[in-house]
């Protein structure tokens, strides 16, 4: 029956706002979904309180209320409400109205910051949509059934109120999430067209959460990845990372391979995926990704993109020394070149470009086992990263362990000790020399060029 009214409602039948705003939600009690007040953190229950005492509607919604029925700790906290972000901003003194086509405000109490939105309407012929249907402004308030209908799929469409301690279920999200079914609220085509990003929503949930994505949402993916394209590639940038640093990079990762959704994210995973190496290389990455995001580490996407990228440097970085360029510089020009080609689809940030090019530019440095240049490497403010970076292609068969290895052991030595383990450069240095000799003029390397064996 809902769904039969959803399918007219995005088909923007006029008199949808209306019919949305008469379905009655289940209202699930605590004993049912065991979710008490004290679950959830300090500050989205003070933002709720605050907001409910100037007589406000307010409820945690979306992943935080998802995550805690799925029994997963909510990464942060939203909040909806019936007041305008300027009556939010009016209530908390350390808040701010931010964004233009989607306005929010964020309000911070102690450490956390809290995404408090107003309920959105329908969107109508009057939303602003570029010519493909992807929604541009969506800055119309509207009731909270018609909010819970614009949300992505039913299980973020949860509603939980700290001060009766129930949850308000619009969709029969409760019962998607327990049947582990991820299923899109609405027509999927229409939807994907609002936002394609939603797309790669589907694949992070489904990827974190266990899910099985609805066939009727799961079989438009394929037909529609292309609308990727027409996403600024700042945004998909933001969905990359959230993707790559959600603990599941791994399951995320195949999912998009298997939905064809990589092609307008990373266009060069193909090529790296199809070298044995390469391929070895990416899955070691993120596994290792995934274990230091579940032990609570930091991850830097720096570190990510970079391994991403690597095999895609290397076989520039191959193919222009076998042109004859001089291997520093050649390896400088691969890396730009390789950036530059992601670039048009995901905008990597200029910090970490500067990064993934610090990582990447530091690797030759370790062939270096001699005189004064193994203590300035370890100086380095990146030598952390580019070492862990040195270890995994050393897993992943790429170069010698025994040079990981090596390092390991020199950075943990004391200085004394240190000096005698300097492996004198007879390979590189005598193998230079004499290279040398034979081709007058030709230049030296970046050191050593075990990388590319
Ligand atoms: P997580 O925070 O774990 O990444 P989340 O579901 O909370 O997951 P957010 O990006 O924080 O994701 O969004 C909060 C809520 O806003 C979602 O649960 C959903 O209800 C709604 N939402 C977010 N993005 C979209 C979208 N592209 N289309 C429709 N609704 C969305
Ligand atoms: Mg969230």
């Amino acid at each position: 029956m809902i769904r039969k009214l959803l399918r007219r409602v995005f088909r923007r039948d006029p008199v949808s706002a209306t019919a949305v705003s008469a379905i009655e939600p289940a209202i699930i009690p605590l004993a049912q979904h065991g979710i008490s007040r004290d679950h959830i953190s300090p500050a989205s229950r003070r933002v709720c309180g605050t907001l409910q005492e100037a007589g406000f509607k307010a409820f945690v919604v979306g992943g935080a209320v998802r995550d805690l029925i799925a029994g997963i700790t909510p990464k942060d906290y939203d909040v909806a409400t019936d007041a305008t972000p300027e009556q939010v901003r009016e209530l908390f003194r350390r808040s701010r109205i931010i964004g233009r086509r989607f306005r929010i405000v964020h309000v911070m109490s102690g450490p956390e910051t809290i995404e408090v939105s107003t309920f959105r309407a329908l969107q109508s012929e009057d939303t602003h949509t570029d010519e493909h249907g992807r929604i541009l402004a969506d800055n119309v308030w509207g009731s909270q059934a018609e909010d819970a209908t614009r949300r992505d799929f039913t299980i973020n469409a949860l509603y939980y109120d700290p001060s009766t301690e129930t949850v308000i279920d619009y969709h029969h999200g409760v019962g998607d999430l327990k049947q582990k079914t991820l299923r899109m609220i609405g027509d999927p085509v229409t939807r994907y067209r609002e936002d394609p990003v939603r797309m790669l929503r589907a694949v992070r949930m489904a990827a974190k959460l266990g899910l099985i994505i609805d066939p009727a949402a799961r079989k438009p993916i394929l037909e529609l990845a292309d609308l990727l394209e027409n996403v600024p590639a700042a945004r998909l940038f933001d969905e990359m990372l959230k993707l790559l640093t959600s603990g599941h990079a791994v399951a995320c990762l195949k999912q998009l391979l298997a939905e064809g959704l990589h092609k307008g994210l990373l266009p060069l995973l193909d090529v790296i995926l199809e070298q044995p190496m390469g391929e070895r290389f990416v899955w070691l990455a993120l596994e290792n990704t995934d274990e230091r995001v579940r032990a609570g580490k930091p991850i830097s996407p720096g570190f990510l993109f970079a391994t991403l990228l690597w095999h895609q440097v290397l076989a520039n970085w191959e193919a222009r020394k076998a042109r004859g360029e001089t291997s520093q510089p050649a390896l400088f020009d691969a890396m730009s070149e390789v950036l530059d080609q992601q670039a048009e689809k995901l905008a990597i940030t200029r910090k970490i470009s500067a990064d993934i090019k610090e990582i990447w530019a530091l690797q030759p440095r370790f062939d270096r086992r001699a005189g004064k240049a193994p203590h300035r490497l370890l100086e380095q403010p990146r030598y952390r990263a580019s070492y862990d970076f040195l270890r995994l292609r050393a897993l992943s068969g790429e170069i010698p362990m025994e040079l990981a290895d090596w390092w390991n052991d020199f950075a943990d030595a004391n200085p004394d000790s240190r000096e005698t383990m300097l492996v004198p450069d007879r390979d590189g240095a005598a193998k230079k020399r004499r290279r040398r000799r034979r081709k007058p003029g030709g230049a030296p390397s970046a050191g050593g060029d075990s990388s590319a064996e």
